[in-house]
């Protein structure tokens, strides 16, 4: 028997979602080609171009240099690497917000860097002391985070390219998630409102593109000259990815999805998204849960894990904070007509998950 995809209309645990029709047309028709050879591939490398400069149109960045990554995680190890490349130090670090992503580990334990994790503040963003007290001579990058993993927020980006800025590192913004709702915000997150250095901003989030899609944006060419090594076979004379093959149908959707979406169609589903966000929101504090107040289309709120464990078993797919707090993110996919749907049999199982064991046995 064929195996079939997971339906989306059950799915609040996820950053991806259904791509957009376009998007997946896109990835079809480009799916036996390799951006990884553009001597071979011509028309995805030129694909590839476009892609970047629609996603520098979005993040701020006049010159448009950087690549479609395999996703955020890829992103964020090229950051580093190229931060580590440059820092002026036989043991760098990287200091990072506890907000900040778990591909950092895998970029520290790879490249062999130090990975300096400090607190957040109340409101889990990155707490500037914190971060001050954690820098020195030897930091190759600050990471900030415009659009965390679970609570959606944005740490403040021109404080800390500044902190970055004084001890000669480089300012890395993880907008993996967050890039193609913060344009709509008036967050401070992006390459025109400080001085950014490198940027993972992935289309095959927010943006609608199919997996996989990532970016990775650079604020001159010449940071990925840290990256470039030199490629005997191939026509091209260096290559600057991390992978060699890669996704040809993640780059031709990524174009087909910004093409087809930015500014308007973004802008209108960041509305949708974060109304939705506020809507679940207000429901949980209503039912008298603590509810994280959505800065972004996220919700975090303290569910006990009963009435968690019964959700799931009933269909949802929801997940959990570190801490255990329900996290439901409100991607395109994510109707009011869901929400409300989830919330109907929170209330039926919440009843139930507090009416006493052995009542009726
Ligand atoms: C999802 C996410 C990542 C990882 O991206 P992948 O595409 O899953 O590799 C990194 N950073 C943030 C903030 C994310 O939300």
């Amino acid at each position: 028997m064929q195996s079939e995809p997971q339906a989306f209309d059950r799915v609040l645990s996820s950053m991806c979602t259904d791509p957009h029709p376009a998007a997946r047309d896109a990835a079809e028709r480009f799916l036996a080609t390799n951006p990884g050879d553009p001597g071979s591939y011509p028309a995805v490398a030129a694909l590839e171009d476009d892609a970047i400069e629609l996603l520098s149109d979005i993040a701020g960045l006049d010159e448009p240099a950087g690549y479609i990554t395999s996703g955020g995680t890829e992103a964020n190890i090229q950051a580093v690497r190229i931060a580590r490349e440059r820092a002026d130090s036989r043991t760098p670090n990287v200091v990072m917000p506890d907000s900040g992503h778990f591909s950092f580990r895998k970029a520290a334990d790879l490249l062999g860097v130090e990975l300096r994790i400090v607190p957040t503040d109340d409101d889990h963003r990155a707490d500037l002391a914190a971060v001050r007290s954690a820098v020195d001579d030897d930091t190759a990058a600050v990471v900030g985070v415009a659009g965390t993993t679970e609570y959606g927020r944005v740490d403040p980006i021109p404080e800390l390219s500044r902190l970055a800025r004084s001890v000669d590192a480089t300012l890395h913004v993880d907008a993996a998630w967050g890039g193609f709702v913060l344009p709509f915000t008036d967050y401070d997150w992006h390459f025109g409102h400080a001085a950014v250095d490198t940027m993972s901003i992935d289309p095959h989030k927010m943006g609608q593109a199919a997996v996989p899609a990532g970016g990775l944006l650079v604020r001159s060419p010449d940071l990925l000259d840290e990256l470039a090594v030199d490629t005997p076979y191939l026509e091209s004379t260096s290559q600057a990815t991390l992978t060699g093959t890669r996704s040809g149908a993640g780059v031709a959707s990524a174009v087909a999805a910004m093409e087809e979406l930015w500014p308007e169609g973004y802008r209108r589903q960041y509305g949708r998204s974060q109304n939705n966000a506020e809507w679940l929101a207000d429901a949980l504090e209503k039912r008298g849960y603590a509810v994280a107040e959505p800065a972004l289309p996220l919700v975090a709120a303290d569910v006990p894990r009963s009435t968690f464990d019964a959700l799931r078993a009933n269909g949802w797919r929801i997940s959990r904070t570190a801490t255990g707090e329900l996290r439901v993110v409100c991607m395109p996919h994510v109707s009011r007509e869901m929400l409300a749907s989830f919330i109907g049999d929170l209330d039926r199982l919440e009843v139930r998950a507090s009416v006493p064991v052995a009542s009726d046995d």
